[in-house]
């Protein structure tokens, strides 16, 4: 057989990239007014026909580019942001793939015009399915002009999946003003078919906020400034008075660089808690400036998603510091707002962040993908296994008194009726790890300590539809991103769960915030129970006998009981004795195994005799 494979032609790898970076006409618009942001720009005028479709052009007066810069710029990973690798964990700048410009000219027809300020004369080039047609040079006034026509001319299955006129224009007023709050000393302009639609000044933050938001606000913004050494979090929120019932107005900001995050809205919505409908959103434009060497923005192509080092924390301060104003603005009672003890003893907010230490983050990251956490800036969370936390355990145990029958020796036994009868204050004997050997009046048990814990929690887990379970709430709320199906299984469950004692949320399509958890559970491990459970859940499915709550009863059980294998002190072993001895049916699982044995003495005596 031939060979089969070939390597793409330039001009369809390009047009390939370009889906990724240029969905829209809004995509390109965003690439080029950030470009000219990353020129220094201080005057940015846009202009768009039909809605972007037929023409976008940016005109900046930035620094501009050398004519042989002006040629290179329309190459695949073309730069000048960054160097090394390194660079990409101290990046000030809004560009740094080196795809926007690559990704345009495979995809419109382009023509660039720009001037440095020590060039005489200033270069055009013309561009068209990736290659260069014409370059020439003219006279031109220092800065760029770039221009766009006929987005998508060579990829008609592109054009064709654009929307209507007005749709594409919401999208670029919407990414036209995203740059525009991130850069407020910047003056903006937005012509559309030759109208003008906005011609903004550069100002202040605030001026910039009116600006976007309409005069009405002047006297219905509550300003937000916190300030510590590992982040800043400033910008305004509206009064509660300007919740709407749509997601509009909100907009994270993150080293001016916008991003959509559902974690950090949370924080927001809850500072609100109270204040406003719990149907509503509170509107705000919140900057949050943290070294760049804590977040790690290459987790999207188009950057519209970042990764923070330490997302707790950030959650956390946002939090407080929209609270904080608030507070001081006696719109909330100025209770609650101050940053949780756990947080502030931490020593990312005690302690400076030193030069070593920013070295040493941005060094680490460089080999553990960014996604690890480094040691100076993480909240120690107990690593666990999702058992059950017994030092609530203990606590949660009822007056065991009330079920003994105290003989006359002084030897009280669990239950006396039935198999259990374990004596109290027995030294217990653990076996492997994993059964508990423990005398009765009349021989021994043998307990299997997970199996026997299994049944424990599978009758209290579903007792607690009558008594719902206690709940503890997390100290940081734990986001839990699902795939469509599982999202769609989690949703169905999430009232059975709530009786258990998980309080979890759904927020965006597939998305879950975990508020709380059992009060057995140690906390940490949230997320990782929940997907746990889930898959078993599934393995369960066919199980046409079982109702939901049932399957998911047995699985919580399952996954929460202590495990084989671990080793327990006297009084844990004590305390799953008595807990099994107060069980219905302690003597099974659910699914059918035995949870001990007994050994009768006289069966022991036969064993032994001649
Ligand atoms: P990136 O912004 O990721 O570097 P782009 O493809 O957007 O990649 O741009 C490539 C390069 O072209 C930039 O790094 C910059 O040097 C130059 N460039 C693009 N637009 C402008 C502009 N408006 N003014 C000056 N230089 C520009
Ligand atoms: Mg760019």
């Amino acid at each position: 057989m031939s060979d089969t494979i070939q390597i793409l032609p330039d001009h369809i790898a390009n047009q390939i990239a370009a889906g990724e970076v240029i969905q829209r006409p809004a995509s390109a618009v965003k690439e080029l007014m950030e470009n000219a942001v990353d020129a220094g720009a201080t005057e940015v005028k846009l202009i768009v026909n039909d809605a972007g479709k037929s023409l976008i052009q940016v005109i900046d007066n930035g620094k501009g580019m050398s004519p042989s810069d002006a040629q290179n710029a329309f190459g695949r990973h073309a730069t000048s942001k960054i160097r090394s690798i390194e660079d990409l964990f101290q990046i000030r700048s809004m560009g740094f793939r080196g795809e926007a410009l690559a990704s345009i000219a495979a995809v419109a027809q382009v023509t660039l015009k720009t001037k440095t300020a020590k060039d005489e004369l200033g270069t055009m080039v013309e561009i068209e399915n990736s290659k260069v047609i014409s370059t020439s040079a003219v006279a031109h006034a220092q800065g760029t002009n770039i221009a766009m026509k006929n987005l998508f001319f060579n990829v008609p299955a592109r054009r064709n999946f654009l929307k209507s006129n007005s749709a594409e224009l919401k999208h670029i007023i919407e990414e036209f003003t995203r740059v525009a709050l991130a850069f407020p000393e910047v003056f903006f302009s937005l012509t559309s078919n030759g109208q003008d639609v906005y011609h903004w000044e550069g100002g202040s933050f605030k001026q910039r906020a009116i600006q976007v938001l309409g005069n009405s606000y002047q006297t219905k913004l509550v300003a937000v400034g916190e300030k510590t050494d590992y982040l800043t979090v400033s910008g305004f929120v509206g009064k509660p008075e300007t919740a709407r019932k749509t997601r509009s107005d909100q907009y994270f900001f993150v080293n001016r660089r916008f991003i959509k995050s559902a974690y950090l809205h949370h924080a927001v919505a809850n500072a609100f808690d109270g204040l406003i409908p719990k149907d509503s959103y509170p509107s705000y434009i919140l900057y949050i400036d943290v070294d760049p060497a804590q977040v790690d923005i290459n987790v999207h192509p188009t950057k519209q998603e970042i990764k923070f080092e330490d997302d707790k924390i950030i959650y956390a301060f946002v939090q407080a510091a929209v609270k904080h104003a608030l507070a001081q603005f006696s719109i909330a009672p100025s209770l609650d707002f101050s940053l949780d003890a756990n947080i502030q003893q931490l020593d990312a907010i005690q302690k400076p962040f030193t030069d070593q230490q920013v070295q040493d983050t941005s060094k680490k990251s460089l080999y553990t993908g960014f996604t690890q956490k480094n040691q100076a800036h993480f909240i120690p969370s107990s690593e666990n296994t999702g058992n059950p936390d017994w030092k609530n355990f203990f606590t949660d145990i009822p007056k065991a008194e009330e079920n003994f029958i105290v003989k006359p020796s002084s030897m009280g036994l669990y239950k006396e009726d039935d198999g259990l009868a374990v004596i109290e204050d027995a030294t217990l004997l653990q076996l492997h790890h994993t059964y508990i050997i423990a005398p009765t009046q009349s021989g021994c048990v043998i307990i299997h300590q997970q199996l026997a814990h299994e049944r424990v929690l599978y009758e209290k887990y579903q007792k607690a539809t009558s008594h719902p379970h206690a709940t503890q709430k997390s100290l940081f709320p734990v986001v839990l991103e699902l795939n469509p199906s599982d999202a769609i299984l989690l949703s169905e469950m999430l009232e059975d769960l709530a009786l258990i004692g998980y309080e979890i949320e759904a927020f965006g399509s597939n998305s879950f915030i975990i508020q709380g958890i059992p009060a057995d559970v140690i906390s940490g491990n949230e997320k990782n129970a929940i997907e746990l459970l889930l898959e078993q859940f599934k393995h369960f499915s066919n199980e046409v006998k079982y109702s939901k709550r049932e399957k998911l009863i047995r699985c919580l059980a399952r996954q929460m009981a202590i495990k084989a294998g671990q080793a327990l002190s006297q009084k844990e072993m004590h305390a799953i004795i008595e807990q099994l001895s107060q069980c219905d049916i302690p003597n099974i699982t659910a699914s059918g195994a035995p949870t001990y044995i007994e050994l009768k003495e006289s069966y022991l005596d036969g064993l032994f005799s001649k």
